[in-house]
């Protein structure tokens, strides 16, 4: 605290006749005082979505915007550069982010606890803790949730197939899984159809083990069994590392998974069966079960699997003042981090604007930067940008489209942890 912000400090007690924590005053330092937006906002979720619309709501909003975060974990775990967690590259525990700023730094109440239903009519959500929250809007950000596999074994074995696509204790188990690894062993890893969370994430993950099997166990294979038609982000990028970089990675297309032995390790698939030591299955997805179990249409896209909304508020299609935001929505946007921090700022303005009896932005913009490590020291990356188009009332490519880098390299590399550090400090702190 400089002595400027002191003197502020003993000014606003002394005009509030209050005598005020420190830390309450140096939070209300960074959220503007009343904007002329008032109400109660209560978000679901505090991964990336969630996190980022209490901030901006508050930030934005001013101190009449009261924003409540719900969520289960007291401390979020990054998915990504969870892959590098698997490789022995980086650590969970520095992948971990907590709740502390958001209160302190931005006046946002946390509740360590889940939502189990939401009443529309009365505006208020229960909670798994047995208490209620009344809004006046609601934002869902909690996520995807995994289709169920057919997996046929012992308990014992059935076990070890894990996703890893929610980074926590399944990360933990597929690095134990990966490190007892041999040079004769094979990885395999089964990509769902599209669309799932981080279109490039299972292609750089197969770059990351395939380069750790090299480098430190001097041998071993990875074979990717995608469902989709071809790679599906940075097809230049990855195809080059397939053939070129990693040349003990066997990309295999139109792989449906039709179901895993895991007690011989066999992965049966549409185009033939394959065998592994590690199989890393990641099964489709879906928005998280408070949006497709609620019972009140919110899954509503063209699937059932997905949150219909409308892309200049993000406010559900089905029930009026929720909004759905990150993985759970249905747009031609990517389900990835960086584009569901650009989607909690759009709705977060739509909401205090709202608030202030404004219309919403007509023209929101959002944008999505992707790095992927291909080695433990190159990295390329993936960039697009988003328009919303008033005609198809959704948003589309802006400008160049999608871009891959030029190359893969380690300048690359740098950026990205540039990047990432930006990105959870504009999301957390
Ligand atoms: C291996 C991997 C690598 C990735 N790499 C990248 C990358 O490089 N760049 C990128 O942009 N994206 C990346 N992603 C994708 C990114 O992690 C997700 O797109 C992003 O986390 C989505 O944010 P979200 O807020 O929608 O969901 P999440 O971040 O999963 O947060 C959802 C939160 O909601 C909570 N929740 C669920 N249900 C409830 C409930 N009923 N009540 C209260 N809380 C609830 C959950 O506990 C969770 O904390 C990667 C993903 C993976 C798996």
């Amino acid at each position: 605290m400089n002595r400027r912000d002191f003197l502020r400090y003993l000014s606003m007690g002394a005009a509030a006749g209050l005598t005020l924590p420190l830390e309450q005053v140096l939070a209300a330092a960074a959220v503007p005082g009343n904007t002329g937006a008032n109400g109660r906002v209560v978000v679901v979720g505090g991964g990336m979505a969630g996190a980022a619309v209490a901030k901006y709501l508050r930030l934005w909003g001013g101190t009449g915007v009261k924003v409540t975060l719900v969520e289960p974990n007291a401390i979020y775990y990054s998915n990504i550069f969870s892959n590098k967690v698997l490789t022995g590259d980086t650590t969970l525990a520095k992948l971990a982010y907590n709740y502390t700023a958001l209160k302190k730094n931005y006046g946002i109440e946390v509740k360590t606890t889940s939502v189990t239903a939401i009443d529309p009519t009365s505006k208020q959500v229960k909670l798994a803790d047995g208490g209620t929250l009344p809004y006046e809007h609601l934002v869902l950000a909690p996520g995807i949730t995994f289709d169920a596999l057919s997996v046929s074994g012992t308990i014992g074995n059935k076990a070890k197939i894990v996703h890893a696509w929610q980074a926590g204790p399944q990360t933990v188990s597929l690095q134990a899984q990966v490190k007892a690894m041999t040079n004769k062993d094979t990885f395999i890893l089964t990509i769902p159809p599209k669309p799932y969370r981080c279109p490039p994430g299972p292609y750089e993950r197969a770059c990351v083990v395939a380069d750790y099997l090299t480098r430190v166990k001097k041998g071993g294979k990875v074979i990717v069994l995608d469902a989709n038609n071809g790679i599906l982000a940075e097809p230049n990028n990855f195809g080059k590392a397939f053939t070129s970089i990693h040349k003990n990675i066997t990309y295999v297309p139109n792989a449906i998974l039709n179901s895993i032995d895991a007690d011989t390790g066999t992965v049966n698939t549409a185009v033939g069966s394959f065998k592994g030591k590690v199989i890393n299955a990641i099964p489709a997805q879906r928005a998280a079960s408070i949006i497709t179990q609620s019972g009140l249409g919110l899954a509503n896209d063209t699937t059932g699997k997905w949150a219909g909304v409308d892309l200049l508020s993000y406010e559900s299609t089905a029930v009026a003042k929720i909004h759905v935001i990150g993985d759970s929505h249905a747009s031609g946007q990517p389900k990835a981090g960086h584009i569901a921090n650009a989607e909690a700022k759009v709705c977060a303005d739509a909401i205090v604007r709202a608030m202030r009896g404004e219309s919403p932005n007509p023209n929101p913009r959002t944008n999505s930067a992707c790095y992927t490590p291909i080695t433990k020291t190159t990295a390329s990356w993936l960039s697009v940008a988003f328009k919303y188009d008033p005609a198809l009332k959704t948003m589309v490519p802006a400008g160049a489209g999608v871009v891959e880098s030029a190359t893969i390299n380690k300048d690359n590399y740098e950026e990205m942890n540039k990047w990432f550090s930006n990105l959870m400090s504009d999301t957390f702190a």
